[in-house]
């Protein structure tokens, strides 16, 4: 399946855990897909970027790859809505946090996920419309494609028009 590596299906999930989970309070954030040696997740609050490390994705289910995401929006959330913690690390708010989203402050999610918690409810339901997202996305991306192509074609007929003219001129 083509969404697990695109970081479209990443914003739009981050968009839904947001509603899901945030009541929308989070902010948007720049995600990115970057290796990564260290974390499986990090979210640098001076740039609002939240990475999610590919390497993880052959190794980790799709639950905890996105409970990582949950994890970092945690991060999040304490930056926005709680008292911005300076280092960023898993203090008690953060954690507290994580629990009430059915989620232990773990950095490995793989054991984390409480069954039926809030988390768990959410991921459920995101994996329903996930089929939906997908097939609305590449429908947009295949559009996208053909306008490009209708552009080039345009801008040749352009370019030869122009050619044209400029031969009668001379
Ligand atoms: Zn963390």
């Amino acid at each position: 399946m083509g969404k697990l590596t695109d970081i479209a299906y990443y914003e739009w999930a981050y968009e839904f855990f947001n509603r899901e989970l945030f009541d929308g309070n989070l902010p948007t954030v720049r995600i990115t897909l970057m290796p990564n040696a260290d974390y499986a997740g990090q979210f640098v609050p001076a740039f609002r970027i939240l990475n999610l490390n590919p390497k993880l994705f052959p190794h980790f289910q799709h639950r905890e790859i996105l409970a990582t995401l949950v994890h970092e929006m945690c991060h999040c959330w304490q930056q926005r809505c709680g008292h911005p913690n300076p280092d960023n690390d898993h203090d008690e708010e953060w954690a507290g946090k994580m629990l009430e989203l059915g989620l232990r402050g773990d950095h490995w999610a793989a054991r984390a996920i409480v069954p039926d918690g809030r988390y768990d409810v959410a991921f459920q339901k995101l994996t329903v419309r996930a089929a939906e997202w997908e097939s609305e996305w590449r429908e947009q991306q295949r559009r996208r494609k053909q306008e490009e192509r209708l552009q080039r074609q345009v801008q040749r007929r352009r370019e030869v028009r122009r050619q044209v003219e400029r031969k009668w001129r001379y």
